[in-house]
């Protein structure tokens, strides 16, 4: 396609001193202002990243299923924004009240008729498995996440199979109560299993159920309150 399109004005800065954002984002994706390592970020690896993720990505992850968002809802500017009335930007299907684990057990026809019209049918069923393995090794050892581990655990694709071990090592390796790494951890405490999140004012991944934004439709973790 080559239409000639207007060309808009470039931004303007308008953060001044604040670093919200750089402050907020859980692994650190946000190298300097203006700079972002999309190889660490969340967003990128839940949705567009094929393959595995990073290893030492994935206890920083937490339960975000599909992208994250963070740095966007500490943005001071974004205090602003109104909630849309457009129904396409709403939760649908129960995604904003499912756990991880009765997400997990969907099966692909059951992931495509539930995810039509989402941007979240564009990922595919094993990249949705892949990032719900991670969360579900990310949250705390509970009968219900292992068994819905232990269900994935034959799975016929070699990048499921691996996920899932690494979660259901996670579990095995769990002190309790399981505490999350951040990144500002993993630099203090090398193991990423055993790292405890920075502060408790930092929102916290424990909980093992996927909250869609309401104005993606993109599950993110819920927040502690
Ligand atoms: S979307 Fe999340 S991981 Fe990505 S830059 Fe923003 S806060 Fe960081
Ligand atoms: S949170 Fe918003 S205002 Fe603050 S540095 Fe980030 S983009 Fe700029």
């Amino acid at each position: 396609m080559d239409l000639p399109l207007p060309v808009d004005a470039p931004a303007s800065a308008h953060c001044g001193t604040c670093t919200r954002c750089i402050d907020a984002c859980p692994t650190a994706a946000i190298i300097a202002p203006y700079r972002l390592d999309a190889r660490r970020c969340i967003s990128y690896l839940t949705i567009e990243h094929e393959g595995a993720i990073p290893p030492e990505m994935r206890p920083l992850m937490g339960n975000r299923i599909y992208g994250c968002d963070d740095c966007q809802l500490v943005c001071t500017w974004n205090k602003f924004a109104r909630r849309t009335d457009e129904p396409d930007f709403r939760a649908r299907n129960n995604l904003d009240t499912a756990t991880l684990p009765t997400l997990f057990a969907w099966e692909e026809d059951e992931f495509l008729r539930r995810t039509e019209g989402s941007p979240i049918r564009r990922s595919g069923h094993e990249r949705w498995l892949r990032n719900i393995a991670v969360a579900l090794g990310n949250a705390a050892p509970a009968a219900d996440a292992r068994r819905a581990l232990e269900s994935r655990r034959g799975h016929p694709s070699e990048l499921m199979r691996e996920h899932v071990h690494w979660a259901l090592r996670r579990h095995d390796d769990a002190p309790h109560p399981r505490r999350i790494g951040t990144h500002r951890d993993q630099a203090r405490t090398p193991p990423p299993a055993q790292a405890s999140r920075a502060s408790a004012s930092r929102p916290g991944p424990q909980e093992d159920t996927a909250v869609p934004d309401g104005r993606h439709g993109i599950p993110l973790r819920r927040r502690e309150q």
